[in-house]
């Protein structure tokens, strides 16, 4: 059977969700987010673990644009979201973990969840959009937010004729990986009040986080960051034994003998070292086709990486974007 729905938004991580709250804003209402997760969010990740959480993607959001301050002012307002710590740049965090935030976001926006699109092609009025498990959806309009590498090997179908350059300009975005170990601890950690950890790490570790002094969890559930050099290095190695060796070089920092559970989680696409400098790009096809996600990163950017804010910033350019287009 083939679905109608004149906008479909490949992804719902920030900039599919920004993406689809602008389109609603400017008056469309027919747009459908089909997300291969059993989540929206994306990397705005939340796993239980027992009675606790961790979130195990992104930590927390920093603004330097004032468009994603005044959006993060209001959902402190309704209780959302908090200042977690930092004087100068404040790094704020959803209260409820990242996750939830993210379906906060689109509980008004129809979403089609575990639906993996495996092709685009193109049909008489736009679109059509394959499922890995042969469904279909016809769309007038799509806009694709997942990873470029990702968003490459979608739009590189035959049907659908791309020039190469176009393609080629997804390949200058180069995307490094992350493994993190999530950890259900019974003994305390000895991570500053705040639960965060970032300077002054043995060496291949970026980050360290006890959620429960973060304030999201009940019980001592941690996540240990490797840099992305560690997780190239050891990104295709056995569970247990990556685990492991994160035990070892963090031992200072927690009692792994009380370790109740862990897991390992790999991120292929976590952060983009190079990115282009454009919030989003038009494929000019005759029917809209746009690609926009964290990596698309707006000319004024000053942080120069890859994060929240990017995605944000990308999503509701997109969204705007195809609002004008559409008309
Ligand atoms: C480990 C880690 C730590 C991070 N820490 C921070 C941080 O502390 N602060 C910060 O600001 N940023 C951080 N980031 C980056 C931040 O999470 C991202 O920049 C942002 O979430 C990207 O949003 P997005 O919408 O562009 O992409 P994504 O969130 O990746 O969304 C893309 C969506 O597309 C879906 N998808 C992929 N392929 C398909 C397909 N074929 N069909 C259907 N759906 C598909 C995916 O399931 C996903 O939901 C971190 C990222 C990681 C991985």
């Amino acid at each position: 059977m083939c679905e109608q729905t004149p906008i479909v938004i490949i992804g719902g991580g920030m900039a599919g969700i920004m993406a689809a709250r602008t389109l609603k804003e400017k008056g469309y209402q027919d747009i459908l987010i089909v997300d291969k997760s059993r989540s929206v969010g994306g990397r705005m990740a939340t796993r239980r673990i027992e009675d606790g959480k961790v979130d195990h993607g992104a930590q927390f959001f920093t603004a330097r644009t004032e468009k994603f301050q005044t959006f993060i002012n209001d959902w402190i307002k309704e209780g959302s979201v908090k200042n977690w710590f930092g004087d100068k740049y404040h790094r704020y965090i959803s209260t409820r973990g990242m996750n939830s935030f993210a379906k906060k976001l689109a509980e008004d926006i129809s979403v089609r969840l575990e639906t993996r699109i495996a092709a685009i092609m193109r049909n008489e009025d736009g679109y059509t959009l394959v499922t890995d498990h042969g469904e279909s959806f016809n769309a007038k309009a799509v806009l694709v937010t997942v990873p470029a590498p990702q968003a490459k090997a979608l739009l590189q179908s035959e049907g659908l004729q791309l020039d190469t350059k176009f393609l080629h300009k997804l390949d200058e975005i180069v995307f490094q990986p992350c493994l993190v170990g999530l950890f259900d601890l019974e003994q305390p950690t000895s991570l500053p009040v705040d639960g965060h950890l970032d300077s002054g790490l043995p060496e291949g570790v970026m980050r360290l986080v006890d959620h429960k002094k973060k304030g999201i969890s009940p019980n001592t559930t941690v996540c240990i960051y490797m840099t992305s050099e560690w997780s190239k290095i050891h990104y295709d190695k056995g569970e247990e034994a990556v685990l492991e060796k994160m035990k070892e070089i963090t031992s200072a920092y927690f009692d792994f003998n009380s370790v109740i559970s862990s897991q390992l989680k790999k991120w292929r696409y976590a952060e983009a070292t190079q990115f282009l400098r454009e919030p989003f790009l038009n494929t000019e096809l005759e029917y809209p086709l746009l690609v926009a996600g964290d990596a698309f990163l707006d000319p004024q950017d000053t942080a120069n990486r890859t994060r929240l804010e990017s995605a944000f910033i990308s999503g509701i350019a997109a969204g705007e974007e195809l609002a004008a287009l559409l008309k």
